[in-house]
């Protein structure tokens, strides 16, 4: 019998009807207070009925949903950095929203972690004046320009784009590459290098300054939502205010560059839920043979590796929520969650594909969009080798970059 209806179109009722029909088994959610659960829950309802099955067709086009951000602020996703929340909650929200939708949990994670977070922390009392609030309702977005066309890996030691400071005002120069939101964004976090100390630091570049260009990276296989540019900086001016005034050089945001590539984790773990979610979905209902597909022995032991793949995946961020919330995280750990959950992100969305056969190949059915969004994991925040080489040295005392 042919499952006639792709997953996308009946997502609503499907998982309820099962056992264990949020695929929590080992209880994580039980970890939140009873506050802190409730707002989880709303969020988790919304995403999985408004945002998931919206998100395929935007997914399909390459188009922002500018109509969403209203929605996604509503449930306070735009400020899950400065509102108090524990680190699991935040987490678990970056998790929610990568279910759902992973490109969507990309704009959420890196709005969050790389701009209010680095405005928050690194940012003048005018900087966080001037933005703070747009931000956080998602009425204004920024995007974070630190990736060149030939600088990916080695961007800290390479970095070419310059700034100097010449009578108040800084004159940048260079080109970005990857960029998130960059052809939407409001302003751009643009990392250069001054030419007067030689040092990177980080500028807020309005987009609608002269100098300033970007064009939409298109046919990418994965995250197909955000809107990743080629930018271009040909002599921007900027005033001398719009220096973050406490990222003077690389290592300042050193913190805040730890905790966004273990966000990444959240989304590794993340897609191996939806993964979880779309197969078995599929499996109890299509039948082959004479039978349901669940029920053969070959394919609950692809259900079982991804549901445990998963677990897994999610247990280390919950571990690394608490080291973060103990503030004793470090980047090596960054690194091994960062590296292992999309490592294990990859196996379980090849899994997932094969479980849906041939309608695995197509976005009709969820899961096509779900495997290519997992490649985009595996390479950005650092790769899954720079990660591993981060923990390879922490663990040997050797560095084997070069
Ligand atoms: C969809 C997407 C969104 C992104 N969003 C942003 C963004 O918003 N802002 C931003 O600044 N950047 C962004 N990035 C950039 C991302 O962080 C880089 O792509 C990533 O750091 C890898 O750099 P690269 O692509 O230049 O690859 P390269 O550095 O050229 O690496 C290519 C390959 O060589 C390997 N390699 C490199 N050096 C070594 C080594 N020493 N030892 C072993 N292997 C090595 C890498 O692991 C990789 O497999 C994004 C990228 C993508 C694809």
């Amino acid at each position: 019998m042919l499952v006639t209806k792709p997953a996308s179109q009946n997502l609503e009722t499907t998982s309820d009807e099962l056992p264990f029909p949020d695929a929590d088994l080992m209880q994580i959610v039980d970890l939140l207070s009873a506050e802190e659960r409730q707002r989880y829950l709303s969020t988790r309802e919304f995403l999985q009925r408004r945002i998931r099955p919206e998100s395929i067709d935007y997914w399909n086009r390459e188009a922002f949903p500018f109509e969403l951000l209203p929605e996604l602020a509503s449930y306070g996703l735009g400020e899950l950095q400065t509102d108090g929340s524990s680190q699991l909650f935040k987490g678990l929200m970056y998790f929610e929203v990568a279910r759902a939708d992973v490109s969507l949990s990309a704009l959420v994670g890196i709005h969050n972690e790389l701009i209010v977070g680095m405005i928050d922390e690194l940012g003048s009392e005018e900087q966080k004046q001037r933005w703070l609030p747009g931000l956080k309702v998602f009425r204004e977005l920024g995007a974070f320009a630190l990736t060149e066309p030939n600088h990916g890996s080695d961007v800290a030691g390479g970095l070419e784009t310059t700034a100097e400071l010449i009578d108040g005002e800084w004159i940048i120069n260079g080109a970005k590459r990857w960029i998130g939101s960059g052809t939407v964004a409001d302003f751009a976090l643009v990392w250069a290098r001054d030419l007067a100390d030689n040092e990177i630091k980080g500028f807020i570049v309005e987009t609608d300054r002269p100098g300033y260009s970007a064009s939409k990276i298109v046919n990418k296989i994965g995250l197909r939502i955000m809107q990743n540019a080629d930018i271009v900086l040909d002599g921007v001016r900027v005033p001398e205010a719009n220096l973050l005034p406490g990222a003077k050089n690389f290592v300042a945001a050193n913190e805040l560059l730890r905790d966004s590539r273990a966000w990444v984790g959240w989304q590794g773990a993340g897609i191996q839920f939806a993964t979880f979610d779309v197969a078995r979905d599929y499996v109890v209902r299509r039948h082959q043979f004479g039978k349901p597909l669940a029920k053969f022995q070959l394919v609950q032991l692809g259900l079982s590796e991804i549901i445990g793949n998963a677990s897994c995946s999610l247990a280390l961020m919950v571990q690394f929520a608490r080291l973060q919330d103990q503030r004793e995280a470090q980047m090596a750990q960054a690194a091994m969650v960062k590296a292992t959950t999309t490592r294990l992100a990859r196996a379980s969305v090849a899994q997932g594909r094969a479980l849906l056969g041939g309608n695995g190949i197509v976005t009709d059915y969820e899961m096509a969009k779900i495997f290519g969004d997992a490649e985009i994991l595996y390479t950005y925040e650092g790769s899954y080798e720079i990660n591993s080489l981060i923990v390879g040295r922490a663990v040997t005392g050797m560095s084997a970059f070069v």
